[in-house]
């Protein structure tokens, strides 16, 4: 990739949609936290805990990343976790953020529901005032958990129903399908929520299907295995269902084996509305800027291509229309000031 590209991916306006918030929790803050709850970690240092993060697929890293959250307790601790991401996205011109966050990961060790949203909501609140930036929070239910679980979790998250603007299904994806939830997603459509859902990152093209036709989803979070099924891949492309892909994420849990391999372009290519995300970017070797950078030098992608990824970000985004609008907006003329 020549300076030119790499500065354009770095600079231009996007919306990351994919994020745990969990996720953005590095092993210093990690070993901050703990100190400051007085919280037993099985590591002894940064470094050991850092060299954990060599894992081998889903269930490795979801060992390791329910650990990590084991530190967060107070309102505080959720707000900090949350500031930092905040502030990193910022560096990377992340205009808008989708947050995801695990309640059952907190709930389940006695923190309380209140603690959770507010500590994260108070966050993006201030990165609105402060530097303009957009935010949302999505409450993901465990998809390793019952679906009675996941309606506990929704009657315990109502009271700050303002608080969050859609609910997603992640974690454990094999062996879980999306029907085992079509209860509690068919509760949540009738409340008005988005919906999202984890699908076809290591589970089949079957479940990118059973998250539309049984959830009624409106996007797939990665879904790159929907190659694999032209009828589907055809259908995604038709109903602009966006997917929210994780380049460095794939490549860390070993989707695939090096990025040259990711399947982003043919994506691309069969008009399906992919968007760049970092998903769990403290444990995946990246935030935003690394996963574009690293994909734009693995793949043959374009300027055009990069302004194709700007602007699905925000049409993907569950944003009101004149926010979207600004937005691309924003993109258009940030383009149309580029000569590379
Ligand atoms: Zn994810």
């Amino acid at each position: 990739m020549n300076d030119a590209l790499r500065h354009i991916v770095q600079r231009m306006p996007k919306a990351e949609l994919h994020i745990h918030i969990e996720g953005s929790l590095e092993p210093e803050l990690i070993f901050a936290l703990a100190k400051r709850n007085n919280v037993a970690l099985a590591f002894d240092s940064v470094e050991t805990l850092r060299a954990a993060y060599a894992f081998t697929d889903l269930q490795s890293f979801l060992d390791i990343y329910y650990a990590g959250a084991s530190v967060l307790l107070t309102e505080q601790d959720f707000y900090d976790m949350t500031r930092a991401y905040l502030l990193r996205a910022q560096q990377d011109n992340v205009r808008h953020t989708e947050l995801f966050f695990d309640p059952q990961t907190h709930t389940a060790r006695g923190v309380a529901m209140d603690v959770v949203i507010n500590g994260i909501w108070r966050a993006v609140q201030d990165a609105h005032t402060e530097w303009g930036m957009t935010g949302a929070l999505i409450l993901c239910f465990l998809r390793h958990l019952s679906e009675d679980d996941a309606f506990d979790t929704l009657e315990q998250a109502m009271p700050y129903r303002d608080k969050f603007i859609g609910v997603g299904l992640d974690s454990s994806e094999l062996g879980h399908p999306p029907e085992k939830f079509a209860r509690v997603f068919a509760k949540c459509r009738q409340l008005g929520l988005h919906l999202v859902a984890h699908a076809g990152e290591e589970g089949p093209p079957a479940y990118i299907a059973s998250a539309l036709d049984v959830l009624h989803v409106e996007r797939i979070d990665h879904g790159v295995r929907c190659l694999e099924d032209a009828a589907l891949t055809a259908r995604l492309a038709r109903d602009k269902i966006p997917l929210t892909v994780c380049p460095l994420s794939n490549l860390k849990l070993r989707v695939v084996a090096q990025l040259s391999e990711h399947n982003l372009l043919q994506l691309l290519d069969a008009g399906l509305v992919v968007t760049v995300n970092s998903d769990d970017p403290a444990y995946f070797g990246g935030y935003m800027n690394d996963n574009f950078i690293a994909t734009f030098e693995a793949l043959p992608l374009t300027r055009q291509h990069a302004q194709q990824l700007a602007r699905n970000s925000f049409d993907a985004a569950f944003l009101d229309v004149p926010t979207r609008q600004r937005y691309l907006n924003e993109v258009a003329s940030f383009f149309a000031g580029q000569v590379a």
